[in-house]
């Protein structure tokens, strides 16, 4: 900068810090109002006594919370209600579950930084304050705050988000299934889902596959439907797909592939509650009459019908919305042109990968992973994740080129988010993958199958 200190007197460091903290405090709300909806999601179900998938991810939670219940329903709505509670506490009340679920040392460094968040949503609303005009001139007090919510995003946004998850739609079993764009099917009604919050449409996804739904679609000359897995939310449910093997066609590809799995022509709706539903597939959308559905109006596009998720509601906007998408099927077909690319993505490619999978794989024990790794065998684990990127190159090219140096070094990689929908894509995760892994690494790639 031409000055040391703004028009007010704020210096960089302190212009820098605002900004940060401002990105980070958004950043948790939108993973803090996933979690929410998800224990609400878990809580609501539990009263109904509606299915839960995931038993064995319920017994784990019980048992880290130290909560119980007369029956299954009884236990996942008290898991559900101690996530809620600590959601909902004052900045200034700590919340309980951060000691039960973190890594013990590291508790007692963020307890003796005097870091452990209060009420996660409460942390949101201070970081948003502290960073408006001429408040906190203070960088390193601003930073404890980003520190303070990453631990609660971190433990609550995702993780247990995750696990809640496991609860309500069944846990990833390890398999192998397609992805691209070879997974559209133009024989059926295919919905592109986007987004995170996979429990809002569990009522809908069970209403595709009833009988007299599929016989509406049989009426329209389709097959019946399938939902084709984009962003974050088709990456979770490639994870799960094991439990939807009758919906779900595979996962066809990340956030910024959006387009072109629209541009096939076969899409005719897209199906979105969260990020990121990209704003620039409205156009694609327009120009190809896809319907746009919001079920979650934080993620509502200019161009879609919002029918705002209610979970009393469900069983009419599931019905509302099946009409609506069979209506656009029917408009559409006859008149838009199919650019379909089959040779796209691979058939066979690794997924279903959790700590609990993983462990089980491994026979139950992370000793076979850690010899590897002892013996030299497996340099160590690397992970790559999150959100893909057009910088560095272009969509995808950072993580994929990272991947292959990772695995040429004989190092093992974990990926997560659309990092994975760039790196199964371009066929990171089928059996052949492990030719272009060093001599070690393909050695137990090639013993294990
Ligand atoms: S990983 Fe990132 S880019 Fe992909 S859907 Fe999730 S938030 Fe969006």
């Amino acid at each position: 900068p031409e000055s040391p200190r703004g028009i007010c007197g704020a210096t960089a460091d302190v212009m820098v810090t605002r900004n940060l903290l401002r990105a980070v405090a958004s950043g948790s709300g939108c993973y803090i109002h996933v979690v929410e909806n998800t224990a609400l999601n878990l809580k609501n179900t539990a009263l109904e006594k509606g299915k839960l998938k995931g038993l064995g991810a319920l017994e784990r939670l019980c048992k880290t919370f130290g909560v119980s219940g007369k029956d299954d329903h009884e236990k996942a709505l008290n898991v559900a209600n101690a996530v809620l509670e600590d959601l909902y506490k004052p900045e200034y009340v700590k919340m309980d579950l951060v000691e039960k679920m973190a890594y013990p040392p590291r508790f007692k460094v963020w307890k003796e930084l005097g870091i452990l968040p209060g009420g996660a949503k409460s942390e949101v609303f201070k970081g948003v304050v502290k960073c408006s005009t001429n408040l906190n001139s203070d960088p390193v007090n601003m930073l404890l705050d980003c520190l303070r919510l990453g631990i609660s995003t971190g433990i609550y946004g995702l993780t247990l988000t995750n696990l809640l998850n496991d609860v309500l739609l069944g846990e990833p079993e390890i398999r192998m299934a397609p992805v691209g764009l070879r997974v559209i099917d133009p024989d059926y009604i295919n919905i592109m889902i986007t987004g995170h919050q996979h429990t809002m449409f569990v009522h809908l996804q069970e209403r595709l596959i009833a009988p007299d739904v599929v016989a509406k679609a049989k009426a329209v000359g389709a097959k019946g439907f399938k939902l084709v897995g984009c962003t974050c939310v088709g990456q979770d449910l490639q994870l799960r797909g094991a439990h939807y093997t009758e919906i779900f066609d595979g996962h066809a590809g990340n956030n910024y592939t959006s387009e072109a799995i629209l541009a096939t022509g076969a899409i005719d709706a897209v199906l979105s509650e969260f990020n990121c539903t990209l704003p620039g597939i409205e156009t694609v959308c327009d120009t190809l009459s896809i319907k746009q559905i919001c079920i979650d109006d934080v993620a509502k596009k200019a161009n879609a019908e919002l029918k705002q998720f209610v979970f009393a509601e469900r069983g009419k906007h599931s019905e509302e919305i099946i009409d609506a998408i069979i209506a656009s099927y029917k408009e559409r077909r006859p008149k838009v042109k199919l650019n379909l690319l089959p040779e796209h993505g691979y058939e066979n490619n690794l997924t279903g990968v959790s700590e609990v999978s993983l462990k089980k794989f491994l026979g139950g024990n992370w000793k076979p992973l850690v010899d590897l790794i002892v013996s030299g065998d497996i340099k160590g684990v690397a992970g790559v994740v999150g959100c893909s990127s057009l910088v560095a190159g272009g969509h995808d090219v950072l993580t994929v080129a990272l991947v292959k140096e990772l695995i040429a070094r004989d190092i093992i990689v974990l990926t997560a988010g659309c990092s994975s929908g760039g790196i199964e894509n371009c066929g990171l995760m089928v059996p052949e993958a492990a030719e272009l892994a060093g001599p070690k690494l393909k050695a137990v790639c090639k013993k294990l199958g």
